[in-house]
């Protein structure tokens, strides 16, 4: 629901200053229409009926893995695709997967996103609809930004709508913000953010030198100024940095490979999660053997590392998959 044009709609009504709270609350209860919103005048649910779209995003279609994990594909109003992520997983979680734009202007080459064309940023109401589509449906209590978009390309609106997500059923520790390491971004996120949102950074290789071949943004902001911001983060927050590990297979998965990076990554500061590599036509996954080797690597060097439960491959639902197919 586009907040601002609903607050504008009501003081042009001379409606009391609390309606738009109201309205609000209902909306991130889950309701599914202004006609639910019993506390609200009549005359005013229809009113707003007409006036205020109930949501800022029309859903065009939506997937079902047999997992369970649903994948949306809404449009904005000016048509461009945006697409968010909810898994359910076994122990009850629900987590949803948000995404900041549509489209994205960083071109990593392992990601599907990277590879259409990038759209805009997305508003905070734009954002906070994706996690409202999924909340008409069950009750949710995660959130990761790691759908389309590098959120700290579109920090303001990412944060508002951050800070938003409790309403809805999110507490801000189990709130994620992802990055690639746009360190503009990283850095004002470090130094301004002081609810305990949770960061990851989405590493991929242990070298600048392979770093730059799989991801652009390496050529303008290099690992060591990267990382140094995450052990900052931690410094401030005492907070664990979650590292992002796409496992390429004889790209990024050697055991020397698993060597440096135990070696780049400090254990106090740093947990890595190894993320099997969904195929997008441009590389391969590494084998579970590789991946086992290679988070033995990590543990024995005491870095805390977990491979991450793919989710949703079938429906193109995964991570790197999302790009409005
Ligand atoms: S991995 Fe993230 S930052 Fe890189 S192209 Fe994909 S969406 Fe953009």
């Amino acid at each position: 629901m586009d907040r601002a044009l609903l607050q504008r709609r009501l003081t042009e009504r001379g409606e009391p200053a609390y309606r738009a709270e109201q309205v609000w609350d209902w909306a991130a209860r889950g309701v599914t229409g202004y006609s639910q919103m019993t506390n609200l005048p009549g005359e005013l649910r229809t009113e707003l009926e007409g006036e205020v779209p109930f949501s800022t995003l029309e859903l065009e279609r939506e997937a079902k893995a047999s997992d369970g994990t649903v994948k949306a594909l809404f449009r904005t109003q000016g048509g461009h695709a945006v697409e968010a992520v909810l898994m359910r997983f076994r122990d009850g979680r629900r987590s949803v997967c948000l995404s900041s734009q549509s489209g994205c202007p960083l071109t990593c080459r392992f990601c599907a996103t990277g590879q259409m064309r990038f759209g805009r940023n997305l508003t905070v109401s734009e954002i906070l609809d994706q996690a409202l589509h999924f909340r008409r449906t069950e009750p949710i209590d995660h959130a990761v930004f790691m759908g389309m978009g590098e959120p700290m390309l579109n920090l303001e609106p990412v944060l508002e709508a951050a800070r938003a997500l409790p309403d809805v059923g999110i507490t801000w520790r189990r709130t994620t913000i992802s990055t690639v390491g746009w360190l503009p971004g990283l850095r004002r996120f470090v130094d301004e953010v002081e609810e305990p949102i949770r960061l990851a950074f989405s590493l991929h290789a242990p070298t600048d030198e392979l770093r730059g071949e799989l991801m652009p943004v390496n050529e303008r902001f290099p690992l060591a100024d990267v990382l140094a911001e995450c052990s900052r983060y931690f410094e401030l927050r005492r907070r664990k940095v979650f590292v992002e590990y796409v496992m390429l297979r004889g790209v990024n998965d050697r055991v020397e490979q698993a060597r440096a990076l135990a070696k780049l990554l400090d254990p106090r500061v740093f947990k890595v999660n190894l993320i099997p590599y969904n195929p997008t036509g441009m590389y391969e996954g590494s084998s579970p053997k590789a991946i086992a080797a290679f988070k033995n690597v990590l543990g024995s060097a005491r870095l805390p590392v977990t491979v991450r439960l793919t989710r949703g491959r079938d429906i193109a639902a995964a991570c790197g998959q999302l790009a409005a197919g």
